[in-house]
């Protein structure tokens, strides 16, 4: 942690961050995503500052196509093998190169570049989002899960590598300004605000019948499905708590998350003499984007101007960890440590998907994820991990282990 704060602090780099004033050489992985879009439509606002070197997708390759011809980039990557040819039909002429597959993923992350957005979804952004640490560049971090499941493992290849990490999660960033490098003794409390989702108010019973076309409404903010799903069941927070113990410099006992459907408010730090600051802004995620592109410096993001006036009141209530046991099960993760955190991820993101293809009932999703992490304590899979290898082990363990789990349960 100590050379992840002392980068941040140091505040070196930023928009034109190659230091001679030239524009920054920008990798998007997940370009066609809904972080990877709202990073690239920055970049369009202000061609003289970015330089786009590689773009990457799994599988919407014209999109991919469109991005690379459009943004001129020097690299496109496609994850799925068996679209390489079309990837290259659709550039053909382009001058753009092309390759595809899990290792050129990684391959993209390597190139040359000043700034990496890791905007790959899920475990399978851990190895680009590594290889681009290796690098010892800057990451503009939106993908959770390489803080989630190899938090230890990760912050220790940044500060040995020498690579700056600048969080885009909206909390983080929020956090990370509201912290402007105090010292871990100064600070009390850090407080991430949660939507409280598209289900804040239903009960039990509602709950338990939530459709998946339902639970994809948020009312905020506009995401992959992934993360809405998970800002639904609130295991997003849970998850954002794991990630902020890895970015900042305070013990578990020192976060904490409100519930604020507004969000307008996106963290608070509480320091040891009663002053709190927050961070304020419209949900917009080109706000914390353009803090993780641009800092120390500040870039213009054309969202909505907030006006409090307008707004009226901004309200606060305590998360309900009854109706929305993903947050204590993930708490529960964060204070077990070890490979915990990565079953959890792996688990949630096989229920997650089996509850968007309908086979798993939204509340059966954080009980699976328990279930599965009880499994893996009997295994023996909860284990200190000492290297990525480590962690790719235990989330392909723990993946098997939530298949089991699933097969169990009937669909809803
Ligand atoms: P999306 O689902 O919108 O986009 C995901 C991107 O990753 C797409 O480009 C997708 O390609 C690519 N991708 C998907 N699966 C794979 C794979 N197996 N290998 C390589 N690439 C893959 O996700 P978001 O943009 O919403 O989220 C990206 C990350 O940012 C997540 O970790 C999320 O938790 C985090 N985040 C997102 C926020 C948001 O507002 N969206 C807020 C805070 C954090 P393709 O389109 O071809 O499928
Ligand atoms: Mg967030």
């Amino acid at each position: 942690m100590g050379a992840v704060a002392q980068r941040l602090r140091d505040g070196s780099g930023g928009l034109n961050g190659n230091g001679a004033g030239q524009s920054c050489r920008l990798t998007v992985l997940g370009a066609t995503g809904s972080i990877g879009q709202s990073t690239l439509d920055l970049v369009a606002r202000n061609p003289e500052a970015f330089e786009v070197v590689a773009v990457t997708a799994q599988c919407h390759v014209q999109e991919l196509a469109e991005i690379a011809r459009r943004t001129q980039a020097k690299l496109a990557v496609i994850g799925d093998e068996t679209m390489l040819g079309a990837l290259r039909d659709a550039l053909s002429g382009s001058g753009v190169r092309v390759a595809a597959g899990a290792d050129a993923l990684v391959d993209a992350a390597r190139e040359p570049a000043d700034c990496v957005m890791a905007a790959i979804v899920g475990a399978a952004g851990i190895r680009p989002t590594f290889a681009a640490v290796e690098q010892g560049r800057r990451i503009a971090l939106a993908n959770k899960e390489c803080l989630v499941s190899a938090g230890d493992v990760f912050t220790a290849e940044v500060k040995r590598c020498g690579a700056e990490l600048l969080p885009v999660d909206s909390e983080h960033s929020a956090a990370f300004q509201a912290l402007a490098g105090a010292d871990a003794d100064a600070i009390e409390k850090i407080v991430l605000t949660a939507s409280g989702g598209p289900f804040r108010t239903w009960s039990m019973d509602q709950l338990a019948a939530a459709t998946p076309e339902q639970a994809l409404k948020h009312p905020n903010w506009s995401m992959g499905s992934k993360v809405t799903i998970d800002s639904a069941t609130l295991m997003n927070k849970g998850l954002e708590l794991i990630e902020a113990f890895h970015l900042f410099p305070v013990g578990v006992d020192a976060l904490d998350c409100v519930v604020h459907p507004q969000s307008i408010v996106h963290c608070l730090v509480s320091y040891k003499d009663g002053s709190v600051l927050a961070q304020l802004a419209p949900p917009d995620m080109r706000t914390p984007i353009a803090v993780a592109l641009a800092w120390p410096r500040r870039m213009a993001a054309p969202t909505e101007k907030l006006d409090l006036a307008r707004l009226g009141s901004l309200t606060f209530e305590a998360p309900d960890e009854v109706r929305f046991p993903a947050l204590r099960v993930a708490k529960a993760a964060l204070r077990r440590g070890e490979t915990a955190p990565a079953v959890l991820n792996a688990a949630n993101e096989i229920a997650v998907a089996a509850f968007l293809q309908k086979r798993l009932a939204f509340l059966d999703i954080a009980r699976l994820v328990e279930e599965t992490i009880d499994a893996a304590e009997k295994v023996g899979a909860i284990a200190p991990a000492r290297c990525l290898e480590d962690i790719l082990s235990i989330d392909a363990a723990a993946r098997r282990l939530a298949a089991e789990q699933l097969a169990r349960y009937d669909a809803p």
